[in-house]
């Protein structure tokens, strides 16, 4: 595992209860294993998510960039009802700028929406990106974004590494990737998700659930957070985001509002100020 990968994986829980070194000496599982057996269990405890009846990348470009910040449960309206306004990136590209944030409101780092609206723009202009750099190329798509685009609509063979895989890689076979077995890349990135999603849990993972359980060397150990979450109450991230909530409600006058908050939505396109007025851009 690559250090920076094993920080990522790292930062996020240690391990409270014994090592498992004792344990990882009788037992270990191979890359082939785990396929083999994430796979069947996908077969059977598969999510089922509406996103995953389609192909189309800009649907699929969607639905990845919710679930940044939202549980999957919670998207399932908010995808249905995006692709019923906009279903297609030219669609969307065609929207204002203004329509596109207030759509938005509620999942999170409201910056990715002016991303999106930017990268409908150029999606609609050159066409579909068949390759990870091309997707890398648009705003607000980093390696992990591009990747899982490409394996779930294009059948790329690769593996996207979010956090909850990674957790999967490092407790079960203490490494950061994997190679996926031919034309499986895409159940088997499917089923990963869910298995960290519902089974390999942070903190408490569900191993008495786990289709890897038997050969996995972290099998019934607890975790706990390394870092608290930065506290989102009373910061100014959260007054930020109140005064984009009440420019989607209507524009603000000047002076009714503190300047440097309006500063940081202007720079992140978020709001512009015209006419006396601090308003959602146009
Ligand atoms: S056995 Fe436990 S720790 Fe190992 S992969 Fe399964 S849920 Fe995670």
């Amino acid at each position: 595992m690559t250090p920076i990968l094993v920080h990522l994986v790292h930062i996020c829980t240690r391990i409270v209860s014994p090592p498992r070194a004792h344990y990882a000496a009788r037992v270990s599982l191979t890359p082939a294993q785990l396929a083999d057996r994430v796979l069947a269990w996908y077969a059977t405890h598969g999510r089922e998510l509406p996103w995953r009846h389609t192909r189309d990348p800009y649907a699929i470009l969607i639905s990845e960039m919710m679930l940044q910040q939202t549980q999957a449960d919670r998207v399932v309206e908010r995808w249905t009802v995006w692709l019923e306004r906009w279903p297609t990136a030219a669609d969307l590209a065609a929207a204002s700028r203004a329509d596109v944030i207030s759509a938005w409101q509620g999942l999170g780092y409201n910056r990715r929406a002016v991303s999106l609206h930017e990268s409908a723009r150029l999606l609609a202009e050159h066409g579909i990106p068949r390759d990870q750099a091309g997707w890398r190329a648009l705003p607000g798509v980093g390696p992990y974004t591009a990747a899982a685009v490409c394996v779930l609509a294009l059948d790329h063979d690769v593996i996207p590494l979010d956090v909850n895989v990674l957790r999967i890689l490092e407790r079960s076979l203490g490494v950061a990737e994997i190679e996926p077995p031919p034309g499986r890349a895409h159940d088997l990135t499917q089923g990963l998700f869910d298995l960290g999603a519902t089974i390999c849990l942070a903190r408490i993972p569900r191993c008495g659930d786990c289709p890897l359980a038997d050969l996995c060397p972290s099998r019934g150990q607890r975790y706990e957070p390394l870092r608290k979450q930065s506290r989102f109450e009373g910061s100014r991230r959260q007054a930020r985001s109140r005064l984009l909530d009440q420019l989607r409600d209507a524009p603000r006058a000047l002076g009714t509002f503190d300047p440097a908050l309006a500063a940081l939505l202007i720079r992140d396109g978020l709001a512009e100020q015209a006419d006396g007025l601090l308003r959602l851009p146009r």
